[in-house]
Order: structure tokens, then sequence, then C-alpha cells
């Protein structure tokens, strides 16, 4: 999932394409992920919770926050469903749910290392 996300930020569309479940992929996905990669600057990716997707598990469930900076800074939070295949990760499809906002003394999603209220929170 951390692979995906770091795929996103680099604009790696075959690796996008190629861990999405192959039952999952659509005409003009690569399109609309070239649309996605080439508008988006994507700032930080926090991981809230997991379940299984270990090694001897076959499927897996990530929930997590990607923050973005434009058109508007804003997130994706989501709960992500993948399914191991041929020992490989494919992410399967996701629930969109709302927006969290970071308490002011978490550490801020961009990975200054400083807390939220003194970097991006203001
Ligand atoms: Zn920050």
């Amino acid at each position: 999932m951390r692979s995906r996300y770091t795929a996103y930020y680099q604009g790696d569309i075959d690796y996008l394409i190629a861990t999405h479940h192959p039952t999952q992929r659509y005409g003009g996905q690569r399109a609309a992920i070239g649309q996605s990669v080439a508008t988006t600057t994507w700032l930080g990716l926090r991981v809230i919770a997991t379940e299984a997707g270990q090694a001897a598990d076959s499927k897996g469930v990530v929930e997590f926050i990607a923050y973005y900076a434009d058109p508007r800074p804003g997130q994706v939070h989501e709960r992500s469903r993948f399914v191991r295949q041929k020992q490989r990760w494919f992410y399967v499809d996701g629930d969109a749910l709302p927006p969290v906002e970071p308490k002011r003394s978490d550490p801020c999603w961009c990975g200054s290392g400083q807390k939220y209220k003194a970097c991006h929170g203001c």
C-alpha cells in the first residue's frame, strides 16, 4: 500500500495499474491515473490501521489518509482492500471515509517533525 502511495507520488502509472487487481481494471484507467498524477501534489501518508496483510495472509485491509496540496489542500481517507495472489498484493477497492482533522498536537502529516499546529495547522 505504501508502494502504491509512492507510485502516485512519483507518477508511476505502470506500477499503479500492475498492482490494481486485474478484475478491477477499467477502460480509460491509464488516462484517469495520468490525469490524477499530473494534477495532484501528494504531501504525506498516514496509515491509521491495518488488518491482516502479513506474509501468511491472502487478504488485507489498510485504512489510511493521504494528504495532497492542490488544487486545494485536502486528504483522501480510505479503507482499502487488498488480496495476495501468487505472492503479490493487489489493490481491490476501497471505501471512502470522511476527512479527519489532525489534533493540533499531532505530528504534522507533511513529515516535517513539527507539531501540526506549528506547521501546516496554522
Ligand atoms: Zn507540515
